[in-house]
């Protein structure tokens, strides 16, 4: 029986793209644009200035000092400004950027490790990740050498996430799919560094084609084995997978490992693959391009750093103006404003999106919660959003902290489900980042 978790949603799915193939961008970026943070952390300093010449894999940004990580060239070409613009979160980041010289030049240092997996000792995976600059490609950015250092010791189920629940995106099931040794493989390492014998791939019950076709390469494995999981948003939440596949729950203010649990994006497994085996830092990565503005929606090879609107180019243009652009889905994503803003190491899709897919403002009434309490019962970690709303709509938020504010993972079902169009999501996200702001005001050390 497929694993699954207490609430949720059964969103409509849209995977529209999940037969197409990945194809790298062409043509490729005239210039890119590499923000200095595309990881949770501190900043990455530029090691280079207008005028150098850069080759594919070099390294651009050295990491800041603390929870760094390092950022590296998409393309050869010439570094023609190093400047600040507003990113895809919408704060303000340094960023280089390159005329691309169409050579693919790579980086001379750029080589395989040089030992055998086996012979390969954590802290050296460790330093061959960190210097890769790989960090969650599911869209936590989290640096990933981090992750695995942190988990050392303490977890006894590393879980390989490839659930891919939010709409439309496609583009871990097409790696998966296309590159299952690079995610078996980079399982394989990611078992190395935390001394561990088994691994879960976890993938929803929509991808049956990547399940049979992993299950195919692991057969007869005793390190590694897929577990499918209920299709059901948001089943790729780690919390949720977590429950899903070991019955635990994670407390609030806790980390997966802390009850023994480590997960990592099915991308980034290939990417920690690609850099052992080829010594390759993270400088592209697979996104699902879609939406009905998109002429041509598929997954594309993209180097960081190109702008969304070159990406859409790629995908034959625009057919209508679009009424929001998105980068990741359409539940967790992030509007942007400008297209021009550029790709990072977290994007895992661009939707192009009309006014069709707009639920508010094609009704009469204005939106309005009438306290049917669809929200509770979807919250997949049962929090009662029409009280926390009302309660950050009242400026309480004492009660909205009481209502467990703190704990909301952001998924967004509450409003998908509300049938009143209430924005109620956004009212808890509010409620949430007022009530960690007054914590760490008053000295609370792990507000999150
Ligand atoms: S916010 Fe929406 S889903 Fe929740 S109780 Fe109100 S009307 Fe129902
Ligand atoms: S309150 Fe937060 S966690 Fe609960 S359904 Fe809404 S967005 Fe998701």
């Amino acid at each position: 029986m497929a694993h699954t978790f207490i609430g949720g949603v059964h969103v409509e799915d849209y995977k529209n793209t999940r037969r197409a193939q990945i194809r790298r961008m062409n043509p490729a970026p005239q210039r890119v644009c590499i923000p200095m943070c595309q990881h949770i952390g501190v900043p990455s300093v530029p090691v280079v200035g207008a005028g150098d010449i850069v080759d594919r894999g070099q390294l651009i940004g050295e990491a800041g000092a603390g929870l760094g990580c390092p950022v590296h060239a998409s393309v050869s070409g010439k570094v023609t400004r190093v400047y600040d613009r507003i990113g895809a979160t919408g704060s303000m980041v340094t960023c280089v950027e390159i005329e691309n010289d169409f050579e693919d030049r790579d980086c001379k240092s750029i080589k395989p490790f040089e030992k055998r997996l086996g012979e390969t000792s954590p802290e050296e995976i460790i330093e061959i990740v960190k210097n890769a600059g790989i960090v969650g490609m599911g869209g936590a950015t989290f640096p990933t050498y981090a992750k695995i250092q942190s988990a050392i010791g303490k977890v006894t189920s590393l879980i390989i996430n490839g659930a891919e629940c939010e709409p439309f995106i496609t583009a871990d099931h097409r790696t998966m799919l296309e590159s299952p040794a690079s995610v078996i493989n980079g399982t394989k390492i990611l078992l190395k560094a935390l001394s561990l014998r088994r691994a879960y791939i976890a993938i929803e019950d929509n991808k049956l084609d990547a399940v049979a076709k992993l299950e195919e390469l692991l057969a007869g494995s005793e390190l590694i084995k897929v577990q499918v999981c209920k299709t059901k948003y948001p089943q790729g939440d780690e919390r949720q997978l977590m429950y899903a596949l070991t019955g635990r729950e994670l407390p609030l203010g806790k980390l997966p490992a802390d009850i023994g649990c480590v997960i990592f994006n099915a991308a980034t497994a290939a990417a920690i693959f690609r850099a052992f085996a080829k010594g390759m830092p993270l400088i592209e990565r697979v996104i699902t391009v879609d939406g009905d503005c998109v002429r041509e929606p598929g997954n594309v090879l993209v180097p960081l750093g190109a702008s969304a609107m070159d990406v859409i180019e790629a995908c034959g243009g625009l057919v209508k103006q679009p009424h929001k652009l998105i980068f990741g889905g359409p539940m967790m994503g992030v509007a942007q404003w400008d297209p021009e803003t550029p790709v990072t190491k977290g994007t895992t899709a661009i939707l192009a999106l009309s006014r069709d897919f707009e639920a508010v403002g094609k009704y009469e009434q204005p939106p309005v919660c009438i306290h049917c309490g669809k929200c509770g019962e979807v919250c997949p970690v049962y929090l009662l959003p029409n009280y926390i709303a009302e309660f950050e709509l009242a400026g309480r938020l004492d009660e909205a902290e009481r209502f467990g504010a703190e704990a909301c993972v952001e998924c967004g079902a509450c409003s998908y489900i509300c049938p009143g169009y209430f924005p109620v999501t956004q009212y808890v996200k509010n409620a949430k980042s007022k009530v960690i702001a007054a914590k760490r005001r008053s000295g609370v050390k792990n507000a999150r």
